[in-house]
């Protein structure tokens, strides 16, 4: 007989809103949501937690329970590397940078190498703004627990100083316009031993937070909503549910922290300090784009198929 099975969701990003999404379908799941920032709120009587799944971000808390908080995997690492985003109109940029790489038709993503730098830009907002990206690094030995810092025009224009005189003149004017500006820290996870505890698993940014180089992290969040709403639709009971967890981890864990990996490699690359790569643009050409194929040339559904199949190894059909 099929129990209803309690599951709380603790976060409402990507990974917990795709989640809840996807386990609404499940009549037997008795699923409620919590997210702490103000516009979302969980209304309705408190629950106690058959199922509890930490999509509360890279800050999570509930990844500390899971190990414990003295593994040293429980908490995001900085990794130096810093951004500062910039939105831009888009007659402004394309006057900077011109019409062949700013363009409203062309949805290309521009990214430009240089010595410890990268530079990224795209066309947002149906053709009103581009976005601008801008990377530096730090030594991170004396600002482990920096989330941000402000960088000096002055700084960035050192960074961009031997760039061809297209673009330096593009981020002197478009990102060297204030005296100062807010840059994020990238930070991402090691890899963690295991995404569940008994009841709890992580999921999302909670479980695999990562560098931005690949733009992998929402894409990895909606795969693990699709396995974890797979595995928890199939559960009959809260001990099935816990079996599903197992499943979910056993299944996902590989594949979400090979992109971290490979993420952070990506940066290496792209900031031209790839071993293999340098700033040779031929490497560079050859070596970058296969990066994405693990990637890219996944099969959801063949995934989605293997947990089925494991889940009715363990706890029958
Ligand atoms: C600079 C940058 C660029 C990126 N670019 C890309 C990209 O191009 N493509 C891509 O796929 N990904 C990209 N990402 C990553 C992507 O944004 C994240 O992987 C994704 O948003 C993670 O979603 P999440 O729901 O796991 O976490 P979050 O979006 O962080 O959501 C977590 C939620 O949990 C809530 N919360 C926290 N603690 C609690 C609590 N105790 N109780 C209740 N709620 C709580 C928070 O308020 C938040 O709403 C980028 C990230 C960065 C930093």
């Amino acid at each position: 007989m099929t129990e209803s099975i309690r599951i709380a969701i603790s976060g409402g990003g990507l990974a917990g809103a795709s989640l809840v999404h996807a386990l609404l379908q499940y009549n037997h799941l008795d699923v409620h949501i919590f997210e702490s920032a103000n516009e979302f709120k969980e209304a309705g009587a408190a629950i106690g937690c058959d199922i509890l799944i930490g999509a509360d971000g890279i800050h999570s808390t509930v990844r500390k329970i899971i190990p414990g908080e003295d593994d040293a995997a429980a908490n995001p690492r900085n990794t130096g590397w810093w951004c500062i985003m910039a939105l831009k109109p888009y007659e402004e940029a394309r006057a900077c940078l011109g019409d062949e790489y700013v363009d409203v038709s062309d949805a290309s993503e521009y990214g430009w190498v240089g010595d410890g730098t990268f530079l990224m830009h795209n066309v947002l907002s149906e053709g009103s703004l581009v976005q601008f990206v801008v990377t530096g690094s730090d030594d991170t030995n004396n600002m482990s627990n920096q989330w941000n810092r402000m960088v000096a025009a002055e700084e960035v224009r050192k960074l961009y100083a031997e760039w061809p005189p297209r673009l330096r003149n593009a981020v002197e004017k478009l990102l060297c316009d204030k005296a100062e500006q807010p840059a994020i820290y990238l930070w991402e996870h090691p890899p963690a031993r295991t995404y569940v505890s008994g009841p709890i698993c992580v999921t999302g940014d909670a479980a695999h937070a990562t560098t931005p180089w690949q733009g992998s992290g929402a894409g990895m969040s909606i795969e693990d909503s699709l396995i974890l709403s797979t595995l928890l639709g199939q559960a009959k009971t809260p001990t099935q549910a816990c079996a599903g967890l197992k499943i979910y981890d056993q299944i996902r864990r590989g594949r979400t922290q090979q992109v971290v990996e490979s993420s952070r490699g990506t940066g290496v690359v792209l900031t031209g300090k790839g071993e293999d790569t340098g700033l040779e643009l031929e490497k560079l050409r050859k070596n970058t784009l296969p990066r994405w194929d693990f990637i890219v040339d996944f099969d959801a559904k063949k995934h989605r198929e293997e947990a089925v199949e494991m889940m009715v190894k363990e706890v029958g059909p």
